[in-house]
């Protein structure tokens, strides 16, 4: 199924992320998180992909295959960063082979230490690509706070015009913590002609370690409401884990009462925070 065709039908889309174990963790790991995600009916999972080339995209794959074969439906991220045509071709049969029909196209980022971009200088001339090579939903990436590389919030828009004019038919955004940010960027969104349904990308932040982490790759702007709980649960864990859990919370009540199309949570590979919102929001969705 299209996950694009899940929406306008009157209810929020509720999707969940996950990402590969690490290089030493078990794979099983990976297999159990996503039973328990299963048993809560989500709409999609999708699964993240390490750039820099092929090298990670089997285990994606696998995973992206167990979870549709689960009967959840599945959404593959797909970076090109460091992808020549070939490889990308290669790639795409693979999905297609697998029966996947939902793929995230991104460009990544460059891993340290490699240097070869490859063919694709951007997300929108993968999109291109995928769109020549089959009958895919593709869905991209969005910034509410603006791409740090971006000059300015209104040539992100412009650029993100190129991934929609490209194909994409379905956006998720980068997670932010103050939901003001994501509604003056779906107003421009749709001020620019981007009229594809988008979801709110959700980061419930459980630890210190994680919060720092984020900040510095993504820049997100931290509100004083969240700098206050983390300052004053830092040396709590469980207390952290629940006011984070309940920040996540009040972000999604506020969103689907503003209408949300859909929210997409990045779940970090948690079933039990995944759980306690998704039991908070359920009957709202
Ligand atoms: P692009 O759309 O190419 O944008 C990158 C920059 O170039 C932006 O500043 C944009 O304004 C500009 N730009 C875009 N198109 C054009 C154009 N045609 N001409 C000129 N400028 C342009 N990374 C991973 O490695 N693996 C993942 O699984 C993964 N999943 C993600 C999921 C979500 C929902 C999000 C929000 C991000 C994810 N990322 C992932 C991170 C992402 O790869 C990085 O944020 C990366 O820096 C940008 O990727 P993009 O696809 O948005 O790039």
């Amino acid at each position: 199924m299209k996950t694009s065709d899940l929406f306008g039908k009157g209810r929020t889309v509720f999707s969940f992320e996950v990402f590969p174990p690490k290089r030493d963790d078990p794979v099983a790991g990976i297999y159990s998180t996503v039973e328990r995600l299963k048993d809560l009916s989500p709409d999609f999972i999708s699964v993240t992909y390490g750039a820099g080339g092929t090298k990670n995209s089997e285990v994606t794959l696998a995973i992206a295959s167990e979870i549709k074969r689960s009967g959840v439906e599945s959404v593959m991220h797909l970076p090109c960063v460091g992808m020549t045509r070939a490889d990308a071709e290669d790639c795409i049969a693979r999905i297609r082979d697998a029966g996947i029909e939902n793929i995230l196209a991104l460009r990544g980022d460059l891993p340290e230490g490699m240097t070869e971009r490859g063919d694709f200088p951007h997300a929108s001339d993968l999109i291109e690509f995928i769109k020549q090579r089959g009958d895919f939903n593709i869905l991209a990436a969005c910034y509410p706070e603006g791409h740090p590389e971006s000059p300015s919030v209104t040539e992100d828009i412009l650029n993100l015009r190129k991934k929609t004019d490209a194909g994409a038919c379905q956006l998720v955004t980068q997670l932010f913590f103050d939901n003001e940010f994501f509604y003056r960027f779906l107003e421009r969104c749709r001020i620019g002609g981007i009229t594809v349904p988008v979801s709110a990308g959700i980061m419930p932040v459980v630890n210190k370690k994680q919060i720092e982490r984020i900040v510095s790759l993504c820049g997100a702007t931290l509100p004083k409401k969240f700098t206050d709980m983390m300052a004053r649960y830092e040396d709590n864990p469980d207390a952290l884990r629940d006011a984070g859990i309940a920040y996540a919370v009040d972000q999604i009540v506020d969103l689907v009462s503003h209408g949300v199309e859909g929210i997409h949570l990045y779940t970090m590979n948690r079933p039990y925070v995944a759980e306690k919102i998704h039991a908070a929001v359920a009957s709202l969705l």
